[in-house]
């Protein structure tokens, strides 16, 4: 061997081993927050349509409708309530295990600080509020069953995101804040 050869594989080649390794760490982390983003606008939505159909539900007994329409508006009811229950459980999972033991979030922790009530976090006055993301002067965010739609620039999420996007914090951050743990 040369010197140039013993100098290629005693110097060079550890440090592109190294560099490899850095970048398929971080293409995991990526394809994670990917996965993360993707179950979180899929329990986005599955919570406004079990809002929809309570909502429904409600209205249809105050109008004493037939039974046939409540048990049509119910019938689904179960099955996402399932779905969302898988959804935070995915997420959860995904979190505790980029996290280590010790930081995990739970399911039950996630499920807590969506309750958390978004007006304790923005002004919120007969439904809307004035959006955080924008230079907003008259209220044109929509805030609907703790989650927020804003007219103007289009930013929406729960509790959660919202909490995130503010103060600039992670998931599992938000989490731990929001449920008080
Ligand atoms: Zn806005």
């Amino acid at each position: 061997m040369t010197d140039l050869d013993t100098y290629y594989y005693r110097v060079e080649m550890p440090k592109v081993r190294q560099k490899i390794a850095e970048f398929k760490s971080e293409m995991g982390n990526w394809g994670k927050c990917k996965r993360i983003s993707y179950l979180y606008s899929s329990l986005f939505e599955l919570d406004a349509e079990l809002f929809e159909r309570y909502t429904n539900y409600k209205k249809s007994s105050e109008a004493d409708n037939p039974y046939i329409e409540r048990s049509l508006i119910a019938s689904h009811i179960p099955e996402i309530e399932k779905e969302i229950g898988k959804l935070e459980r995915e997420i959860a999972f995904i979190v505790r295990g980029s996290q280590g033991p010790n930081q995990g979030i739970t399911p039950e922790m996630t499920h807590q600080a969506r309750d958390y009530p978004i007006e304790y976090l923005i002004d919120v006055k007969r439904g809307m509020a004035r959006c955080i993301f924008h230079d907003d002067h008259n209220p044109s965010m929509g805030i609907k069953n703790n989650h927020f739609h804003c007219f103007g620039c289009g930013e929406k999420g729960d509790v959660i995101s919202l909490l995130m996007k503010r103060d600039g914090l992670s998931f599992p951050e938000a989490v731990k804040f929001l449920s008080g743990v």
